[in-house]
C-alpha cells in the first residue's frame, strides 16, 4: 500500500501537473475512440502498450477477456458495451487477449477448477465454444502449442460473442463499428491482429490504409497496406476443406490432418530456432519474433 500511497503522489506531482488542460477538459465528458475488451492479468496494460492518454480508451476487463453473448449473464460487461456503442459512439472495437493467459489455461483443466476456484469455473463457461472448439480440432496438440492456439481462438470466439449484442448487431449492419482482434504477447511487448481475409494473426500494421498508415514511424515491419476489415466470423475447421489454398495459420493444425498437409510444410508450427508458434508463418514468425529489418 505504501507504495501506492507514494505513486498517488508522484501521479499528482508528474503527471497531473503537466496535463492540468486535458484533465479540465475530460472532467466536461469523455470521448473514447475505442473499447478495448482484455484480460484482468496484471502484465497487461492497455493505456501503456498503446501509447494512449487517459480519455481515449473506454476499457472492459476480466478473465480471459471474455464477453458473455446477449442474455447470458448480468454482469458489467453487457451493459458497458452498451454504453459504449450507444451513448459513447463508439466505432471501434478492440477484443485483446495476450500470451501465457491464466484464464485460458484454466478453461484446458476445467475439472480441476470446479472445486479449488467455482467462481471461475463458472465464469469461464462463457467461454465453452472456444474449449468445444480446441477439444473437437486441436486434440493432437498439447502444452504450449494447445494454450497458443486456445487463446487465438477464444478471441475470435468472443468476437462472435460481441455480435449477439443487438447495438454491435445493428452498428455493424450500418457499417459503423469495426471490430478487431489482438493477442499481445507479454514476453516482446507486441501486438499481433487477426486478419480475417488470411485468418491468420498478422502485424496490426497490415489492417491500416495507406492514408492512415501516414505518420506512422517507420518499423521493422512491411505493411501489406491491406484495407482495414471488420472481423467476419471465423472460418472453422468443417467449412475449411472447401479452400485448401487460403493461408492456414490459425487453423493449420486441423487442416495438417485432413488434406492440407503441405501448408503444415509451408508454415511449420516450430520454428527451426525452436520457436513455437500456431498463428504465425515461419515467414512472420521470423519476422516478428527476430525483429529483422526488411
Ligand atoms: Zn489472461
Amino acid at each position: 500500500m505504501k507504495k501506492l500511497i507514494k505513486g498517488l503522489q508522484e501521479f499528482r506531482a508528474n503527471y497531473v501537473s503537466t496535463h492540468r488542460e486535458l484533465l479540465e477538459q475530460l472532467s466536461h465528458g469523455q470521448k473514447p475512440r475505442v473499447l478495448f475488451i482484455t484480460c484482468s492479468d496484471s502484465r497487461i496494460d492497455p493505456n501503456l502498450l498503446t501509447q494512449t492518454d487517459v480519455g481515449e480508451l473506454f476499457v472492459i476487463r476480466n478473465a480471459g477477456n471474455i464477453v458473455p453473448p446477449y442474455g447470458a449473464a448480468n454482469g458489467g460487461e453487457g451493459a458497458s458495451i452498451e454504453y459504449a456503442i450507444h451513448a459513447l459512439g463508439i466505432e471501434q472495437i478492440v477484443v485483446c487477449g495476450h500470451s501465457h493467459c491464466g484464464a485460458m489455461k484454466g478453461l484446458l483443466q476445467l475439472g480441476k477448477l470446479e472445486e479449488q476456484m467455482p467462481l471461475v469455473y463458472d465464469w469461464l463457461k462463457h467461454a465453452e465454444a472456444t474449449r468445444r472448439l480446441i477439444l473437437e480440432n486441436y486434440a493432437h496438440h498439447q502444452g504450449e502449442e494447445l494454450l497458443e492456439v486456445t487463446i487465438a481462438e477464444n478471441v475470435l470466439t468472443q468476437i462472435e460473442n460481441l455480435r449477439t449484442y443487438p447495438v454491435v448487431h445493428s452498428r455493424l449492419y450500418q457499417g459503423k463499428l469495426r471490430i478487431y482482434g489482438w493477442i499481445y504477447l507479454i514476453e516482446t511487448g507486441e501486438v499481433l491482429a487477426y486478419d480475417p481475409e488470411e485468418h491468420a494473426y498478422l502485424v496490426p500494421q497490415s489492417q491500416l490504409t495507406e492514408d492512415e498508415h501516414q505518420g506512422l514511424v517507420p518499423g521493422q515491419f512491411v505493411a501489406t497496406h491491406a484495407p482495414p476489415v471488420a472481423c467476419e466470423l471465423p472460418i472453422y475447421a468443417g467449412s475449411f476443406t472447401a479452400s485448401p489454398v487460403t493461408p492456414v495459420v490459425v487453423q493449420s493444425s486441423a487442416s495438417a490432418h485432413s488434406s492440407h498437409s503441405t501448408e503444415q510444410e509451408k508454415h511449420p508450427a516450430n520454428g527451426q530456432d525452436g520457436f513455437s508458434s500456431l498463428w504465425l508463418s515461419e515467414e512472420q514468425a521470423n519476422r516478428i519474433y527476430r525483429g529483422s529489418a526488411q
